[in-house]
């Protein structure tokens, strides 16, 4: 979407935006958020960094819900703007039958494809920085808008969906042009969308038989994290967390590193890096 920013200086670093949003003041319902976005950085400009592959991009993860979103039902429901309508603050996300929270997954994923991208040069930084029982949101809005807020490049968000169980795999996610909100990155979204499920393809990650006709690729208008991003943006279900096959994947630690991996292959591949 065209829009002004959200009055945090271009000049401003990284650190005293962490510590900007941490003096934001409380919710309009008079709660603060329970995990308020913050900065996880590399060393930007170290020695160590110069050369690396990507030396001087910024890129924004994030993991969806919170593990604590169960515990804090009236936040959750609070309505925010999700892009012309609006939206519940967050929900719960799903989990395997054997109870391993979505919450947690997408967490640790994204910890890992932090990981991955820093050793490659990257700065990161991720809509929450924890993954807890006593915690709740950001809600979408702020998660759709922290691209833009932080000055990333691109932002991938994690999440894995919880379909019937015969049904499997992957599928990508990026916005519909729908003026006046995601015309300018509509294009840019697609690619990303596009390139993340290359890097899914190269990695033996079975597409969706549920979703996208054997493409992997679904084109959403109702997402507030995709409807309020000014930056490139795609959103990932990396599996169905009710199929056994996927759900071995999504809780066993070498599992959750091939779907790492696969992310970072992603941002590579439309990055051209
Ligand atoms: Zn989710």
């Amino acid at each position: 979407m065209t829009r002004r920013g959200r009055g945090v200086g271009v000049a401003l670093g990284v650190t005293a935006l962490a510590a900007s949003l941490a003096a934001a003041p409380p919710l309009a319902d008079g709660s603060r958020h329970g995990d308020r976005p913050a900065a996880t950085v590399a060393a930007f400009s170290s020695p160590a960094t110069v050369g690396a592959p990507l030396a001087g991009v910024r890129i924004a993860l994030d993991p969806g819900h919170q593990l604590g979103n169960h515990n804090f039902p009236a936040q959750i429901r609070r309505l925010v703007p999700a892009g012309g309508f609006e939206k519940p603050c967050n929900t719960t996300g799903t989990a395997t039958n054997g109870g391993y929270p979505e919450a947690t997954l997408n967490f640790r994923i994204a910890r890992l494809v932090e990981a991955r991208l820093q050793a490659l040069g990257a700065e990161v930084l991720l809509t929450r920085t924890r993954n807890s029982q006593s915690l709740w949101g950001p809600c979408v809005d702020v998660r759709g808008e922290f691209g833009a807020t932080v000055h990333a490049r691109l932002t991938v968000s994690l999440h894995a969906d919880g379909a019937p169980s015969a049904a499997r795999g992957f599928h990508v996610i990026a916005p519909t042009a729908r003026s006046p909100w995601t015309t300018d990155i509509a294009g840019p979204s697609r690619a990303l969308a596009l390139a993340l499920r290359a890097g899914f393809d190269g990695a033996g990650i079975p597409r969706s038989t549920y979703v996208g006709g054997g493409s992997a690729l679904s084109i959403r208008s109702d997402l507030a994290t995709l409807n309020l991003s000014d930056v490139p943006v795609a959103m990932l279900e990396i599996g169905n967390m009710r199929n056994a096959s996927d759900a071995h994947r999504m809780t066993t630690k070498k599992g959750r590193a091939t779907y790492a991996r696969a992310v970072v292959r992603g941002i590579r591949l439309y990055l051209d890096r």
